[in-house]
């Protein structure tokens, strides 16, 4: 008999990064190109199959980026077991917006929470003002687990929350 553990899981990022959109192409497996913005916050839940008896559940709040709503973000992290800080590695300011994230993260979250940092849009590669390497350095130094990834071709989305349920205390 398998075991389903539950958690809670936080996407955070500037806006426009593609949160909803990966959080789609996990849930549904579909892309919308015109997808209309988040209002607030929403909720999904997706189960992952890690092995015959573990299974993850994730319960996961996409909030919104826009300024106006980031008075809200703690009510959506808080209690959360783990978080995805999304940037768009086409926009350089992006990441600068994750890493303030994460600061309030570690500053504000429970201490155990599991972050994934995640630049997404790597379909765009030939627009890429992200380098890899200067992402991964920086979310080795921060203790984060690090993706690139395309909600739009689906390039390491299951991966990425994949590894998120790898590093959940199971037991
Ligand atoms: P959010 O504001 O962070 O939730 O971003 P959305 O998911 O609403 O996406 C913002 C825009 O980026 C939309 O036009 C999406 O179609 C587009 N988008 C999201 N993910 C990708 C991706 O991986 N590749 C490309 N090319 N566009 C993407
Ligand atoms: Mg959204």
């Amino acid at each position: 008999q398998g075991k389903t553990y539950q958690f809670k899981l936080v996407l955070l990022g500037e806006s426009a990064v593609g949160k909803s959109s990966l959080v789609t192409r996990f849930v549904k497996d579909h892309f919308d190109e015109y997808r209309e913005s988040t209002i607030g916050a929403a909720f999904l839940a997706q189960t992952i199959t890690l092995d015959d008896s573990t299974t993850v559940k994730f319960e996961i709040w996409d909030t919104a980026g826009q300024e106006r709503y980031k008075s809200l973000a703690p009510m959506y992290y808080r209690g959360a077991s783990c978080a995805v800080v999304v940037y768009d590695i086409t926009q350089t300011s992006s990441l600068d917006k994750a890493k303030s994230w994460v600061d309030e993260l570690h500053r504000q979250a429970d201490p155990d929470i599991v972050i994934a940092l995640c630049g997404n849009k790597t379909d765009l590669e030939a627009r890429r003002a992200i380098d890899t390497k200067a992402a991964q350095e920086y979310a080795d130094e921060a203790g984060l687990l690090f993706f690139e990834t395309s909600a739009k071709t689906a390039h390491n989305v299951n991966e990425l929350f994949t590894a998120i349920a790898k590093r959940m205390p199971l037991e």
